[in-house]
């Protein structure tokens, strides 16, 4: 049931349903069967249709997938019950079930598009030693359609948030829906957020990236997305100050709002430029909170946790200072799990 108030973060991309092998069940002759790499991440075709049955026959461990459903349950962990609503586009399946009843679990409401045709997207992951293979089916999340957006009892959940964040992996899907968040947030101050999510969205989805960025008051990305943007943007530098800076002061609609550009760096620091009417930027650095290499279960997704924990911190009016702060410990706790998840009972901030 939707709030009466409704949900002051609201996120749009891909639901994807990770299937993720466990430990000793992850093995070498299960990527040989399905001609797996031990390190990739590609895109399924139909030999590799066997593969998720196979990981499920296997006790693997299941979770609501997909980078923005990471990063909206990630802030719902930081933030007051009822806070986060995810959108995206699922099939009509048990899958569906599955990774809705994952999000009610992390307190997530979902409000997703259902597709008659085509199943719930997923991703199987095998992991061997320290490597990973991803082999995503977007199936159902490349269907999202902007109509659904628009619907009045959906559309009313978009003018009650305060903030929108969306995936850039969505860009390959619906960017009427991506503009038409972008353009709410705009025409009411709220705030936008945008993540480039991989580096073959600036390389690839220039064009529609290009046509969301002067909505953004916060853009996220980490370093090899950062200089992909760079190389497809000409700006002939792979300087991570630079970049941040140069994001900074792309064209902007909204004038009242400096942007910010986020860009994370795995355990270097975190660059973030914020710029200011006068044209001038401001560039700092951030230390990320250092984890024993012991410790450390699984990277996968330490991304969408950071920016959890920093759209947390903006929907809680925090200052960017403290709201890096609060993706960095976010992010430091979903990489001591399996996948992009957070420890329960929760810890507290
Ligand atoms: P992505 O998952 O998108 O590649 P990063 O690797 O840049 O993103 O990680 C995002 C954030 O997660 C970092 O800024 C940091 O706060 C945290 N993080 C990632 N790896 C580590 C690590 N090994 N130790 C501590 N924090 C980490
Ligand atoms: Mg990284
Ligand atoms: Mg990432």
């Amino acid at each position: 049931m939707a709030s009466a108030q409704g949900y002051p973060l609201l996120c749009l991309e891909n639901p994807i349903l990770d299937i993720q092998a466990v430990g000793l069940f992850s093995d070498k002759a299960l990527l040989d069967k399905y001609g797996l790499k031990d390190n990739d991440a590609i895109l399924a075709e139909e030999k590799h249709m066997g593969l998720y049955d196979e990981l499920l026959g296997r006790n693997a461990k299941i979770i609501a997938g997909g980078a923005a459903q990471n990063t909206a349950r990630g802030a719902q962990y930081m933030l007051p019950d009822n806070s986060v609503v995810y959108i995206g586009c699922v099939g009509h399946d048990k899958n569906a079930e599955t990774l809705k009843e994952a999000c009610e679990k992390a307190g997530v409401h979902t409000e997703y598009r259902v597709d008659d045709v085509q199943p719930t997207g997923k991703c199987g992951v095998v992991i061997t030693g320290h490597n990973r293979s991803m082999c995503t089916h977007l199936a159902a999340a490349n269907e999202y359609k902007i109509e659904h957006l628009k619907q009045p009892h959906v559309w009313s959940l978009v003018e009650k948030a305060q903030v929108y964040y969306v995936g850039g992996y969505h860009l390959t899907v619906c960017v009427p829906a991506i503009l038409a968040l972008a353009e709410e947030a705009a025409a009411k101050n709220k705030i936008f957020m945008l993540s480039l999510s991989a580096p073959f969205i600036p390389q690839f989805f220039k064009d529609q990236l290009d046509s969301v960025t002067p909505y953004t008051d916060y853009i996220f990305c980490n370093e090899t997305e950062a200089r992909a943007f760079s190389d497809s943007h000409g700006w002939d530098t792979h300087d991570i100050h630079e970049i941040a800076k140069k994001l900074s002061q792309l064209p902007k609609k909204n004038s009242s709002r400096p942007r910010v550009a986020i860009i994370t760096q795995g355990t270097l620091p975190t660059v973030i430029a914020v710029g200011k009417a006068s044209g001038e930027v401001d560039v700092t650095a951030f230390p990320v909170r250092e984890i024993p290499k012991s410790d450390i279960v699984d990277t996968n997704g330490a991304g969408d946790a950071f920016a959890g924990g920093f759209a947390a911190g903006i929907v809680q009016n925090k200052s960017v200072h403290e709201s890096v702060d609060m993706g960095s410990w976010l992010a430091s706790l979903s990489i001591q799990e399996l996948g992009p998840s957070f420890p329960f009972p929760k810890k507290t901030y």
